[in-house]
Formats: structure tokens, sequence, C-alpha cells
């Protein structure tokens, strides 16, 4: 199976993630850490996307077009991807019809984690990720934790578009674009609308319910 996660910035999208690729063996297909891995190689692609990605805006279909071409055209990947962070506007949806479709697959279900602002500001205010597992934290309502034998402060990172003013954006820029996404999954039946504000493991046992409900 495809799944799609979409929602604001600090929705919880990775999070959420991280957990069904886990119990479902499939595989986190994340834009934005793709992208971030991009600016890391210091390209000269990767200093045009980091000066889009904080500015809180984002980068050409075209980019995100090749990027998620690369997996869903690899048979290692076939019908287990999950797609975080695509897609972001309506000719994305369109787009990512087109390729699955070009490679045999379709999305199975569509997951839409609904969070309002004034959450979404404290969580990415908050958050950071460890550069080691990958495992993502808030100092607020989710610290790391002191035991473990990597997620120590040392190794807990802040992205560079995680400032209040950049997130205030990035909502925007999802607000902007989300509505025909939105539109367009309801049309085919394949969305799910899931409350994002409620805690952790309770929007993964719900999303846990809707994907073996397929
Ligand atoms: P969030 O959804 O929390 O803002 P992501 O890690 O998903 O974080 O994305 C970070 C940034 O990467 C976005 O603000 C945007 O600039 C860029 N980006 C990610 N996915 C896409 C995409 N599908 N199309 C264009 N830009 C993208």
């Amino acid at each position: 199976m495809n799944l799609v996660i979409f929602g604001p910035p600090g929705a919880g999208k990775g999070t959420q993630s991280k957990f069904i690729v886990n119990k479902y063996n499939l595989y986190q297909l994340s834009t934005g850490e793709l992208l971030r891995k991009e600016i890391i190689k210091k390209t000269s692609l990767g200093s045009e996307i980091s000066s889009t990605i904080n500015r809180g805006k984002l980068v050409s279909d075209k980019i995100a077009s090749d990027l998620i071409e690369k997996f869903i055209s690899n048979n290692e990947y076939k019908n287990r991807l999950i797609f975080d962070g695509y897609p972001r506007n309506e000719a994305q949806a369109e787009n990512l019809n087109k390729l699955l479709s070009k490679y045999n697959q379709k999305i199975n279900l569509v997951l839409k984690l609904s969070v309002s602002l004034d959450v979404i500001k404290k969580r990415i205010i908050g958050r950071s990720v460890c550069s080691i597992c990958g495992k993502i934290y808030n100092e607020f309502f989710n610290p790391a934790p002191k035991n473990t034998d990597c997620c120590f402060s040392r190794f807990l990172q802040k992205r560079s578009d995680d400032t209040l003013d950049i997130a205030i954006t990035r909502y925007q820029t999802y607000e902007k674009n989300i509505k025909p996404v939105t539109d367009f999954y309801e049309d085919t039946n394949l969305l799910k609308v899931v409350n994002g504000e409620t805690p952790i493991d309770q929007i993964t046992k719900e999303i846990s319910a809707l994907i073996e409900g397929i």
C-alpha cells in the first residue's frame, strides 16, 4: 500500500510516519528530509533549496517531483511508500497520481492531520531532532529521555526553519495551497481527517485503525 500523510508544519507527520514505517514495513519518503540532505551536500542546488526553505516557501514542483520519482521508480519501494510532505499543492497532487500510474501503483489512503496555528507554534519552537537516530522530541511536551544511548542533548539539533517567523510563513504557505489538495482527495474518497492535537499514542491508534480498514 501507498499512503499520503499531510497537514500543516509541525502537525506530527514525521512522528506518525516513523511509527507507520515500523509497524507496516513501509518506507517514509519525506520530501523535507530529502531536501535537507541536499543542502548538507553543499551543491548549488542545495544552496538554492536552502534559501527557499528558510523563507518558508515551497521549492519548485520540478525539484520535488524529481526527488520523489527516484523512489517511485525503484522496485525496492514499490507499494511501500508513505508520502510525507508531498503533495503540497494541486499540481503536485496531480503529478503524484501520474507518476504512480506510470509505475503501476496508486494511493490507498490519504491522512490529513489537522492542528491549529496556536498549537503549531509551540510544537515548532520546542522541536528538536536526534541527529543520530532521527527521533523527534519537543522540549515542552515530549522531552528527550536522559538515559539513552543516542539522544543526548549534544546530538539534538534544531531545524534552521523552526523559528517562529518562518513557522508562521510556512503555515501561511500551507493554508494558501492545501484546499485544492484536500478537495482533490475528498473527491476520490481516499481522505481521512485525523485530529492532530490529541496525544501521540492516540493518533497512532487512530491511524492504525484506518490503515487496517483499507
Ligand atoms: P514542515 O511540513 O514541518 O514544514 P518539511 O520537513 O515537510 O516540514 O518541509 C520543510 C520545507 O521543505 C518546506 O517548508 C518547503 O520549503 C520544502 N518542501 C518540502 N516538501 C516540499 C514539496 N513537496 N514541494 C515543495 N517544497 C517542499
